[in-house]
Formats: C-alpha cells, structure tokens, sequence
C-alpha cells in the first residue's frame, strides 16, 4: 500500500520520515476498524525493529497485548501496579530505557528493564485520557539514528500515541452504542409484552364498570355508582397509559412499514383543535389556528401527525389555565415550521431538552399538579425523527412554551 523504505544504515531523510508519516495519519482514520493495521507503516517510518500495542484493562489493572510487528513479544499481560508505570504515566510523552538509569532507584529500575526486554522494545509512549490509563505503545529503535533528531521522533511517536487513544475512544463509543441499542431493544420488547398483558384484564374491567353503570336504582345504589364512576375514570387513565406505551415500541417496530400520502395540514390542524376546544376550562383559554387563503399539503402519515397534533396541542391545554394556545406555520425551503404556542406555565431552562426523553416531567415529585405519563414528548419526537423532522421547544418558566416541529412539504 505504502512504498517505504525499509531500515538502512544511511542516516535517514527526515523530510521523506514526515511525509510517509503524515501520508499515514491521512490515510487511517481513526473511524476505521482496521487502524492498527497503521502499526506496520508506523513501525518502517520510525525505523523501528519491533513495535507493540497494549491496551489497559480497568477491571483487572493490567495491560494486554492487542497489536505487534516483528517478533512477538514475550509477554501478553504486564500489570498496571508497578511503580516504574506511574513513572511513565507521569512523562506524559515518549519515555526511553536509558531515562531509568539516570532518573530512578534501583526497585523501579529493575522491573522496568525487564518491562523492556519482555516487550522487545527501548521506548514505551503512554497512552491515556485525563487521568485513566488507556495503554502503552512499544518501540524498538536504532538509537543511533534516532539520536539525529530525537525531537522530532519524539513528537511523531506521541502523536501516533495519539492517534491511538482517539481510535481507542472512537471504538469504546462504537462498543457503548452497540449495547444501549441492545438494551434500548430489550426495553422495547419487555414495554411490548407487559402492555399487551395488561390490555386485556384493563378492557374487561372498563366493560364490566359500564355494564355496572348502566344497571337499574334498585340493583346499585348512586353512590356505589359514584365509586363505580372513579374506578371507570382512573382505569381509562391507566389504558391511555397502556396505550401510549404501546404505540411507543409500535413506532419503533413499525417504522418501515409507515404509508405516507398528500395531506392537507390545515384540515389536520382543524381537526385537532376542535378536539380540544372542549377540554379549554371554562373557556378561558382560546386555541387560535392558523388562517391561509392557499392550501398547505405535507407528505406524512396522517395518523401519527394527528398523534403528535394532539400530544403538543394536549399539553399546551394542560399546562395553560389561562390565555391562548395559538398554531403557527412557516415554509422553510422544503420543510413546514408548525409551532404551538401557549401562555401556559413555561419550562425550566434546564429541563428544555430533557422533557424529550421517555417518562421524564419536568415536575418529577409525587406531589406535582398535573396529570401525565411523560411519554407524549417521547412519542411526538419519534414520529417527527421518522419523518425526517426535528422538534425542539422555546420557553421561560411562567412565561409560556412553543413548540415547532418541521415535516416535509409535499412538492409541488
Ligand atoms: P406528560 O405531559 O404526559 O407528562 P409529555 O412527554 O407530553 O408527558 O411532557 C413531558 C413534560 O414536559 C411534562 O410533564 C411537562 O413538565 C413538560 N411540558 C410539556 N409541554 C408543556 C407545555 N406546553 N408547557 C409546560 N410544560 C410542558
């Protein structure tokens, strides 16, 4: 792939040294899977005999063999407690052997030389973010030739270290994702199988209180009917609860399978307010649409914009006893702006984009005044995200919210 040369006698050209060097960082990134593969050319550009990687494992404080070029080393684990380790952790850069006849005692002197000879190598970079250990890069060089220009030997060797603490931390991210894409599954899957199990014994119940309700005087008495009434109340809470939970895996399962057609958001919009213009207490508050001559069409499902229509428009009747609640909608290029716009009781800043996340409320205590399952938010930001969309909200706390989610106008 790359045409070096390979070691010489000649002293070496450094401008050539630099060039390679830096043709290799250009070529590697430190995404790619295969970036230790990088060792073998850094190994020919430093002139070296042998190189190594270790990679330093929390759990077990110890160093383990990862990547090598040239003999293989002699050890496969090195552990993290010894002293002359703090020595190197503590230069930060390139340390060399000779550096530990000159600056240490003899108890670290003699473990680090055996360090040395087990892993073939006269120089070791550490490798490590803040304080954590992440691993140790091993060099085997021709002193002679290094000696020329140890600063710039040096400065390659710790930026190639360099180069391997991102790639190190690039992967752990990669690793990291993988696993909370496997949980975030699992949690899809058990949130699937409980609402399905409680579905069932939820709907019987709500069948039998209107059966109960609807019977004569004689058989039950207005009170027991007034008792009977709370418990239809809070079991048709509890199966909206179900209900949402459902539809959050289904958006997720169901993602691919999602028909998209024309529609007209202004009907849509129409639609959802008069839902709700019942539910304004008292008629204190007023929900304002928008008005436009010219029909405005979107390319979605219609069913789950309505769903997201009525999760933000919902809780901005909620969360406003007074004032107005009005829809704003812009053209932006090839995307529709809509904004819900209350004069409710606004959102602590710091809470603006936590309110996103599942089953988060921005008043989390058992004391709070509003009803809720904090799964509305979570719900409209998958459907939006599934539309190529974004949502995001603007508030101050007492001073009111809006929330604006973009869809994709239907071109013209
Ligand atoms: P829920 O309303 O069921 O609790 P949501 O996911 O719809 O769940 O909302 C999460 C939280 O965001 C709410 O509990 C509330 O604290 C905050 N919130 C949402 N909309 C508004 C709004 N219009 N005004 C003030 N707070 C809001």
């Amino acid at each position: 792939m790359f045409n070096f040369k390979q070691k010489t006698k000649d002293p070496p050209d450094y401008d050539s040294k630099l060039t390679s060097f830096l043709h290799i960082i250009k070529n590697y990134s430190v995404l790619a899977e295969n970036f230790l593969d990088s060792l073998t050319y850094f190994t020919r550009v430093f002139d070296a005999a042998y190189a190594s990687v270790y990679f330093y494992e929390n759990k077990t404080n110890t160093f383990l063999l990862r990547k090598w070029v040239g003999h293989e080393p002699s050890r496969y684990s090195i552990s993290g407690d010894y002293e002359f380790m703090k020595f190197i952790k503590g230069r930060k850069g390139p340390v060399h052997r000779h550096e530990f006849f000159i600056k240490t005692t003899n108890e670290m002197r003699q473990p680090a030389l055996f360090y040395f000879q087990q892993t073939l190598s006269n120089v070791v970079c550490p490798i490590f973010e803040g304080d954590e250990w992440l691993g140790l890069l091993n060099l085997q060089i021709d002193e002679a030739h290094k000696e020329n220009n140890a600063v710039l030997f040096d400065s390659l060797v710790e930026i190639y270290a360099d180069s391997l603490k991102r790639w190190l931390l690039c992967q752990r991210l990669l690793q990291e994702k993988k696993r909370l894409s496997e949980l975030s599954h699992i949690k899809d899957q058990l949130l699937s199988n409980v609402t399905h199990e409680l579905q069932t014994p939820l709907n019987g119940i709500l069948g039998i209180t209107d059966a109960l309700l609807d019977s004569e005087e004689e058989v039950l008495s207005h009170e027991s009917k007034q008792h009977i009434g709370r418990i239809k109340k809070s079991g048709k809470e509890l199966s909206q609860t179900v209900n949402n939970m459902l539809k959050l895996v289904q958006i997720e399962a169901k993602k691919d399978k999602v028909c998209k057609e024309k529609i007209n958001i202004l009907a849509l919009i129409k639609e959802v307010a008069l839902l709700y213009s019942d539910a304004c207490v008292g008629n204190k508050t007023k929900i304002v649409i928008p008005t436009s001559e010219e029909e405005i069409f979107v390319f979605v499902n219609a069913d789950q914009i309505r769903t997201v229509l009525m999760n933000l428009v919902g809780n901005a009747v909620k969360f406003t006893s007074e004032g107005q609640i009005s829809l704003h909608l812009k053209k932006s290029g090839e995307k529709l702006h809509i904004s819900i716009l209350d004069t409710g009781i606004g959102i602590e800043d710091e809470k603006l984009n936590i309110i996103f996340e599942e089953f988060y409320q921005a008043d989390g205590s058992q004391t709070r005044l509003y009803g809720g399952t904090g799964l509305g938010l979570a719900i409209a930001k998958k459907i939006v995200t599934l539309h190529n969309g974004r949502i995001w909200v603007e508030s101050q706390k007492g001073e009111g919210a809006c929330f604006t989610f973009t869809l994709p106008m239907y071109p013209v």
